[in-house]
């Protein structure tokens, strides 16, 4: 039985002049931003085409006459996300962006980057700190890891709850000793770190046929790299309290993940540094955490993960996402599993890592 419903993944629009009437002059230009090129919506930043959207049905959009933005894009505030949460029958959601999301990994210059998350963790704060059912989650900048620490520090004062890192950082892997200050500072502040999946690498490296499915194969599968690095390198036996997830990946991957890393801590002793007190799954179950929309190989094999490290998440707004279906899907996806261990997936771990009031009867 699906009690309630708390979404660990969901992603709110930003006002389409967000950084170009917020950044300073001098980096404004090269902000993040919605432009129309060749008939289809494109999110820019430092002038190149970051990420296109779909093709509209009807080709060009309707805008609006005075400030000629599609119609489609509307800021999103707190009355309309708590509208479509009780649409879709859930209680709460954890928050990441749409733009942001796109666009502020891909920024080159750093200064330009630090520049860019401040203005929307500023506007987050703005806009949802005070609600309790809505968790937004900053924007960690990646290049310069001293203005991280800062802003880090920065947005936990401003009452945000979670920040957001890429997936992956190929230009300075997540066990590089530069990264210890923002494990520490994020442990110390109580600040959990998000990894969403297609943050870091290309969405679509493959092209041609099968291209789509090849795409979301590996952007759904890579984040099992990135709990390898920080599970082998000690950086959550290092800092016990840092709590670590991988969001919008689904997690079959996870058993087999866990199984693999302490397979070859044992079997490929020689070779591995450091030495950790526990095998590099522990540190997960009791750590890290993977959000799902529909994964049932994931609950195939609850009893190697853990009931503590899994978190259902809509994705809504995205055309892969469970919105206004929501109640449904979780009802089969559920089916036969016993209710402590659906009520932790569905809603309570959830509630637990954010400090979500639930509630009266939930409490
Ligand atoms: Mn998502």
């Amino acid at each position: 039985m699906i009690r309630l419903a708390i979404s660990a993944d969901c992603h709110l629009t930003e006002p389409h002049d967000l950084w170009t009437s917020r950044l300073p002059p001098g980096q404004r230009e090269r902000g993040p931003r919605l432009e129309w090129r060749d008939g289809r919506g494109c999110f820019v930043a430092e002038g190149r085409v970051i990420r296109r959207l779909p093709p509209l049905a009807g080709g060009e959009p309707q805008r609006d006459p005075s400030t000629g933005v599609p119609l489609f894009w509307r800021a999103d505030d707190p009355s309309t996300r708590t509208r479509a949460l009780e649409q879709d029958g859930v209680w709460a959601e954890v928050l990441y962006p749409n733009v942001a999301f796109f666009c502020t990994f891909a920024i080159e210059d750093p200064a330009l980057q630090v520049g860019s998350c401040r203005v929307y963790n500023d506007w987050l704060a703005e806009t949802f700190a005070d609600s309790d059912r809505l968790v937004p989650i900053g924007m960690l900048p990646i290049l310069d890891l001293a203005a991280s620490v800062a802003e880090l520090e920065r947005l936990r004062g401003l009452g945000l709850r979670g920040a957001l890192l890429p997936t992956h950082a190929d230009f300075r892997p997540y066990n590089d000793p530069a990264y210890e200050p923002l494990w520490e500072a994020a442990a110390g502040l109580g600040v959990p770190l998000s990894f969403h999946a297609g943050t870091g690498r290309s969405q679509t490296p493959a092209h041609g046929p099968g291209a789509a499915v090849v795409n979301y194969v590996s952007t759904v599968s890579s984040p099992m790299e990135t709990v390898a690095y920080l599970c082998a390198a000690g950086v959550l036996e290092r800092h016990p309290l840092l709590r670590v997830g991988m969001v919008e990946c689904g997690a079959g991957w996870l058993a087999w993940t866990l199984d693999a890393m302490d397979d070859a801590y044992r079997e490929h002793q020689a070779w591995v540094r450091p030495k950790l007190a526990d095998l590099p799954s522990e540190s997960f179950r009791r750590q890290g955490f993977v959000t799902f929309q529909r994964d049932p190989v994931d609950l195939a094999n609850v009893e190697r993960t853990g009931t503590s490290c899994l978190l259902w998440g809509s994705d809504h707004p995205h055309p892969e996402g469970t919105f206004q279906e929501s109640r449904r899907i979780l009802v089969e996806h559920f089916d036969g599993i016993a209710q402590e261990t659906t009520d932790r997936f569905v809603y309570r771990n959830a509630a637990e890592l954010y400090a979500i009031p639930l509630p009266e009867g939930f409490r």
